[in-house]
């Protein structure tokens, strides 16, 4: 499920068990798309009828906005880098495997490069061994296209491993025009 905070921004994926604990203490501020689970819990002595909770695939919780996760770029991992850029090099151009993938750094660490969004883009392994401690200027590789910050939307997007398209709807919506899961 995709927990977002009460004022509609993401916050994180959450397991159907975790969405359960959320409904259960009337966390829920709102919710949308479809149900996409029936948890069943116990039996009302009363009714004689089996409780249930239908969990929606967007849930919004109750609660303050935490405003610092907010402003924080999104942190840079390999699998995110990766799917950022499609799992294509930045300097062939060719579509790879992850294992053949690696984190390239545009300005290299040795020469103070950064290891932030901006500094790092996907290359195979053949490319960036080929560019070693050189700036792309020097080894007279240019790049196919731009590294840029991931927005926490598309950050959802990227750390996402099954979206349903009700999420993928509603994350995608945020995403700004220019990022390349658009394309
Ligand atoms: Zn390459």
């Amino acid at each position: 499920m995709l927990q977002l905070d009460v004022s509609g921004r993401p916050q994180a994926w959450i397991t159907t068990r975790e969405a359960a604990v959320i409904y259960a203490c009337d966390g829920v501020a709102w919710t949308l798309g479809d149900p996409c689970q029936v948890l069943r819990g116990g039996w009302q002595r009363l009714s004689g009828r089996q409780s249930r909770i239908e969990v929606h695939s967007i849930i919004a919780v109750r609660g303050a906005v935490p405003s610092r996760a907010w402003r924080q770029a999104p942190a840079l991992s390999n699998a995110k880098l990766f799917a950022r850029d499609r799992f294509v090099c930045a300097y062939c151009g060719h579509r790879h495997d992850v294992e053949d993938l690696t984190r390239e750094h545009i300005q290299p660490t040795s020469r103070g490069g950064r290891d932030t969004w901006m500094n790092c883009i996907t290359a195979c392994r053949s490319c960036n061994g080929r560019k070693g401690s050189r700036m792309p200027e020097e080894a007279h590789m240019s790049l196919l296209y731009l590294p840029y910050v991931p927005s926490l939307h598309e950050d959802m997007i990227l750390r996402g491993r099954r979206i349903l398209a009700d999420q993928m709807e509603f994350l995608l919506a945020s995403v700004p025009r220019n990022s390349r899961l658009h394309g």
